[in-house]
């Protein structure tokens, strides 16, 4: 099996670009920020616990997704890998997921970052706030500390993964068919 990692900033174009790359490569879609909307509109408790943090443009509990990544490894068959979108998260997600995986023998492939500037990244948030309605894109401020928690908590995965040969960057500014050109050239190497 393969494991992709879909990295990058909060609106540098993962959610776009993913549809393709599974479709491409026969890939399950895992998006945890995906999976946790969809516990909200169910109003598990589970949902009703993340809500508030998204909401406030913090990360849920580590626990919470390695548990809902792990259980989608479990039981989702028939597809040749996972394209992993929002999660890792941060260092203690990546050295869960290397555990996951370190268990049935298997490892991440490789990590797609997807690297778009930071004054960018408003900006595409700001346009997507009036298209998809996402509470978390309607404030200002929760945006603001998105970006905040991604640079702290997130960012240290790059030299994570580095360190570990897995990283590779994309350039994220562009149109969505010239991007998603330079990540298929990427993946056609695994
Ligand atoms: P974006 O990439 O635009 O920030 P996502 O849809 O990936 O949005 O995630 C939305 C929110 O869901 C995050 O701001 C966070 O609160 C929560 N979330 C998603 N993935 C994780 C994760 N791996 N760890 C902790 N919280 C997460």
């Amino acid at each position: 099996m393969k494991y992709f990692i879909l990295f990058g900033p909060p609106g540098a174009g993962k959610g776009t670009q993913a549809t393709a790359m599974v479709e491409n490569y026969h890939l399950c879609h895992l998006s945890t920020g995906e999976l946790l909307r969809s516990e909200i509109a169910a109003g598990t408790q589970l949902g009703l616990q993340a809500k508030a943090l998204i909401e406030a443009g913090s990360l849920v509990p580590d626990e919470v997704v390695e548990g809902m990544i792990e259980s989608k490894f479990k039981t989702v068959k028939g597809v040749e890998g996972f394209l992993l979108d929002g999660f890792p998260r941060t260092i203690a997600q990546a050295q869960a997921l290397d555990e996951m995986l370190g268990r049935s023998g298997e490892e991440v492939t490789s990590v797609v970052s997807i690297m778009i500037p930071d004054e960018m990244i408003m900006e595409r948030i700001r346009h997507r706030a009036t298209i998809e309605g996402r509470a978390d894109d309607a404030k200002e401020e929760v945006v603001a500390n998105r970006i905040r928690t991604y640079h702290d908590k997130t960012e240290p995965l790059v030299d994570f993964y580095r360190k570990a040969g897995k990283y590779n960057e994309i350039d994220g500014v562009g149109t969505i068919e010239e991007v998603r050109e330079r990540i298929f050239t990427l993946m056609n190497k695994f």
